[in-house]
């Protein structure tokens, strides 16, 4: 399947190299593929610049957010949440008509320190923020919810024997979403509803993050139980 990730940063190498692996054929997005080929430093996080990452998969190609979301059948958005609706927008509207968007976004505030805090709860979310601006588009929110390399070997931690979360209004985008995740290798998907389930799980972050803080690893996740 022709899979483009909008976003360049670890979520979007990650899931990136994972479909890749899987056998889809990938683009991966960004606002200006020479300046990220050109990038040097590490980012924020100390992870090496975009370039090394594709020297180690030339089968993944790099292109503009529009080219990405052309050249696609399905899309990930995967890109920093405050920016999301622009970086889509860029995307263009026209391209992500009809296509599942698996939202993988949070909308974290870091301008007043660590922890963020969240530029959109309670009432509202991302997600549906998204859903909203590209009504045409078949948002799907998922994977938001744990650290990146979680989200394509969720073996990684505890066996696999924890919990995904997926919301969004229409059925046929989320079955296809839940074979997505299925082919990462997720067992215990939970169908939360439509999209304003959104808020729910992007509310998880302030205690994810306190949690990351305690037990000072990122490998770890939700597990429900009844
Ligand atoms: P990130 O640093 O949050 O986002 C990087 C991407 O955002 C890049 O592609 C960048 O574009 C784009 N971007 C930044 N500012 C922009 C702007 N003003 N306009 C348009 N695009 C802009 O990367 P990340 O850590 O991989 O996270 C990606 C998303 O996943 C975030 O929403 C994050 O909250 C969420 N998430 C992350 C994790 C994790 O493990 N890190 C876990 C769960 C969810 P360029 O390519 O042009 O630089």
């Amino acid at each position: 399947m022709r899979i483009g990730v909008l976003g360049t940063g670890m979520v979007g190498q990650t899931i990136a190299g994972r479909l890749s692996e899987l056998g889809d054929d990938v683009m991966v997005g960004t606002r200006d593929p020479d300046a990220t080929l050109r990038r040097e430093e590490p980012d924020a996080m100390g992870n090496p610049p975009f370039r090394a990452w594709q020297e180690q998969h030339p089968e993944v190609k790099l292109g503009t957010f529009a080219e990405a979301a052309a050249h696609s059948e399905a899309l990930v958005n995967a890109t920093a949440g405050g920016a999301s609706i622009d970086a889509l927008g860029q995307a263009g509207a026209a391209n992500l008509a009809g296509k599942l968007l698996l939202d993988v976004a949070n909308a974290l505030d870091f301008s007043h320190g660590m922890p963020p805090s969240l530029l959109v709860a309670n009432t509202d979310s991302l997600g549906e923020q998204i859903q909203r601006a590209f009504p045409d588009a078949r948002v799907v929110k998922a994977l938001n919810t744990m650290t990146a390399a979680v989200m394509v070997h969720p073996d990684a931690v505890a066996g696999g024997d924890h919990h995904v979360f997926v919301c969004g209004n229409d059925p046929g985008a989320k079955a296809q979403a839940t074979e997505l995740l299925t082919r990462f290798g997720w067992r215990n998907i939970t169908d939360l509803g439509d999209i304003t389930a959104a808020r729910a799980t992007e509310m998880v972050l302030p205690i994810w993050l306190r949690l990351m803080g305690a037990l000072q690893t990122p490998m770890f996740n939700f597990k429900v139980v009844t």
